[in-house]
């Protein structure tokens, strides 16, 4: 699977999102949902379309796809010098595929702030810097080893060698890599090194209930993000503890008192979904309608491959239908009627929303 790391600052309300998502199951028997380490949660992503597909198959059981959330201990300056749990901070953070940064956006005298006051810039800086001061430090083993072995005339080691040099100062400065500018090659040179400032990010900006407009402390999040290339989304973390605590039809009610479609936690997982480049398809049978994550740009066998290895190795087609056809002809039934259902073969590449019932030999 594919999982999200929740960093910032101590006392910025990481643990409070951790446990408002990890409580925030809908239905919570019909999927797959548990907590396999204290620190990591798999949480439904919400999808109204499951739904609907639901309505008209009426199937047995519905279950949703997961993304995975890892609350990542508090970080202080210094950590990349092992102050604190700097190094264990570090190499959680590294097995990560996406990073989402909380950033205190609330003013709350009760609730004490490291640094005594409410600084989203500060405070964003003070994580960055010591995420590049680790890439700084594999940045320049990267460079060593990597002179050694060009001496030998490898042409690949040399230009990651000389990338390495050219990122070096940016590194230095704290910057992140993200804001390099780096095009899809030198992306490419630099994947083994796990840099963390290159991991797709969001910045959650934790506001206060009334926080959500004219918020200078969110503005500098939103310009900080802007810059960098990275992704805001602001959510009131209280709330969404609150919210996470309600049962269904208390929950509706709340979020209608609130003035919510729904809740702040699921702009969160959408977001962490869409950072990591994946998208959702279905299977849609009586005994179970699901949804499946993979990556955008899977085959339908890599797409099979999700649900069981032996489905991509005995793959013969896949039969699909775009959730939109679906929907309006009432089925499969009524897309084959219609001429909407189709045979795909094993150089297709899925759509988010189809519908996909595949063949193969066992
Ligand atoms: P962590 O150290 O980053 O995990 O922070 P916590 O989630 O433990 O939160 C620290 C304190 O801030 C707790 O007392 C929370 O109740 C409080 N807190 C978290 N989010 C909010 C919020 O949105 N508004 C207010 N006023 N307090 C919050």
């Amino acid at each position: 699977g594919f999982n999200c790391g929740i960093v910032g600052l101590p006392n910025v309300g990481k643990s409070t999102l951790f446990n408002a998502l990890t409580k925030s199951g809908i239905d919570a028997e019909n999927f797959p949902f548990c907590t396999i380490e204290p620190n990591t949660g798999i949480v439904p992503m919400p999808d109204p379309r499951l739904d609907r597909l639901a309505e008209i198959v009426k199937p047995e059981k519905v279950i949703p796809t997961t993304m995975e959330f890892v609350d990542i201990a508090g970080l202080v300056a210094g950590a990349s010098k092992g102050e604190g749990l700097g190094n264990q901070f570090l190499a959680n953070i590294r097995e990560t595929d996406a990073i989402a940064h909380v950033v205190r956006c609330f003013e709350d005298d009760n609730v004490i702030h490291v640094s005594n006051q409410v600084d989203p810039r500060a405070d964003i800086e003070t994580i960055n810097i010591e995420l590049a001061l680790a890439d700084l430090d594999s940045v320049e083993r990267g460079i060593q080893r990597l002179a050694r072995v060009a001496k030998g005339g490898d042409k690949e080691a040399l230009a990651s060698k000389s990338l390495l040099e050219r990122i070096q100062p940016h590194v230095a400065e704290g910057q992140p890599l993200r804001s390099f500018g780096l095009n899809d090659d030198e992306k490419k040179l630099l994947k083994g090194f796990g840099f963390l400032t290159l991991k797709p990010t969001m910045y959650i900006a934790n506001v206060h209930e009334e926080g959500f407009d004219n918020n200078p402390h969110l503005d500098i999040v939103n310009a900080i993000a802007a810059e960098e290339g990275a992704v805001v989304v602001p959510v009131c973390n209280k709330i969404e503890a609150e919210i996470a605590e309600l049962e269904e039809e208390e929950r509706a009610m709340f979020l209608d008192e609130l003035g919510m479609e729904e809740p702040g936690l699921d702009r969160v997982i959408r977001a962490g979904y869409g950072l990591l480049g994946l998208q959702t398809y279905f299977t849609a049978g009586v005994k179970e309608v699901r949804a499946w994550t993979v990556p955008v740009g899977a085959t339908a066998p890599q797409g099979a491959g999700v649900i069981h290895t032996d489905f991509q190795k005995g793959f013969i087609r896949a039969e699909v239908v775009a959730y939109e056809d679906f929907v309006a002809l009432g089925g499969e039934q009524g897309a084959k009627e219609a001429g909407k259902w189709r045979l795909e073969g094993k150089e297709y590449v899925l759509k988010d929303g189809d519908v996909v019932h595949f063949r193969f030999n066992v």
